[in-house]
């Protein structure tokens, strides 16, 4: 029954305009729906073939956009690290030139320190080496440059590298010990300066006048030969008595030989003794600078008139203090 449906023919007329012969189709109803179902195929397989050739298209233009934004993304980023290694180069370049200098700089301290040793006439001790390194750096910093361009390679940017990071290393270490060596000069130098100011080297009074020298003479109170032991100095009564050295008060006193008197020790067995003073400025144990005043002239004790009886003890013998005294 529906087969036979299938089968009953449809006729379609087909009518030309003017004078155009009709035209008739005759197509059962099943061909006409084989003919519809057709159409209906084509028409989807078209449309989705090029929905697919749409959207592939569009996919690969917005591929090839994201490939060139990457593409100009790294060219910019390798430009911008290539920027970066070449600034690092000028840097490593630039501290080598200045660890050349410093070395320079550091072998002009240790000749300097070496002429101050000289004149502290100290035992010289040892430190470091390398001055061939200065005088390269003053030979290339002379005339004009030149020549053909060589890049630099990775290798050779690593060895300066290395030999820079070197050089600073020793730098520090060559620091360390000349500090030390100039800490061991300063104490050294200290030490010697304060020796020499230990050293009686200072007129004790302001007058300069030797009323009697050191050695034998006729006493002032017996008129006998006798030794006399210091200098005597003429002054006024109670013009001021200096120390003529750094050193401790070992005696300060009277007594009625010496009068008022005081006794500087000033180490290496060298003493001095201020005698017949009017008054004495210190006391027993007291440090005393190198021309502090220590007390005023006078006639105490054994004595004809105001004078300083200066002497000077080394080892427990007196000796002529006038070669101690600074010329007038
Ligand atoms: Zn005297």
């Amino acid at each position: 029954m529906r087969l036979k449906w299938l089968q009953n023919k449809l006729t379609f007329v087909i009518i030309p305009e003017a004078n155009g012969s009709v035209m008739r189709v005759k197509m059962s109803r099943g061909e006409l729906y084989l003919a519809l179902l057709g159409i209906i195929l084509l028409l989807g397989t078209a449309s989705y073939l090029y929905g697919v050739y749409f959207h592939s298209s569009a996919a690969a233009q917005l591929t090839e956009a994201r490939v060139n934004d990457q593409t100009s993304r790294l060219e910019q980023d390798l430009t911008n690290k290539n920027k970066t290694i070449d600034h690092l180069q000028n840097e490593v370049f630039q501290l080598s030139q200045q660890a050349a200098e410093v070395r320079s700089q550091m072998e002009q301290m240790k000749q300097l320190e070496h002429e101050l040793k000289k004149l502290t006439s100290m035992k010289e001790t040892q430190s470091g080496s390398g001055s061939e390194d200065a005088s390269e750096v003053k030979a290339q910093a002379a005339g004009g440059m030149g020549g053909p361009a060589h890049l630099v390679t990775t290798q050779q940017m690593n060895t300066l590298f290395h030999t820079t990071h070197a050089s600073y290393i020793a730098l520090k270490q060559e620091i360390a010990e000349l500090q030390a060596h100039w800490t061991q000069s300063k104490q050294s130098m200290l030490a010697k300066q304060d020796q020499l100011l230990r050293i009686p080297s200072l007129w004790p009074t302001h007058t300069k006048t030797i009323t009697s020298a050191f050695g034998y003479r006729k006493d002032p109170f017996t008129d006998k030969l006798s030794f006399h032991r210091g200098i005597d100095i003429a002054g006024k009564m109670n013009d001021p008595v200096y120390a003529s050295a750094k050193g401790t008060a070992i005696t300060a006193g009277y007594d009625k030989f010496h009068g008022h008197n005081i006794v500087i020790d000033h180490g290496n067995g060298v003493h001095t003794w201020y005698m017949h003073l009017n008054g004495i400025l210190v006391k027993r144990g007291d440090r005393i600078e190198r021309g502090q005043q220590i007390g005023k002239l006078g006639t105490s004790g054994r004595s004809t008139g105001p004078h300083l009886h200066y002497e000077i003890v080394h080892n427990g013998k007196s000796t002529d203090p006038k070669p101690y005294l600074p010329n007038r």
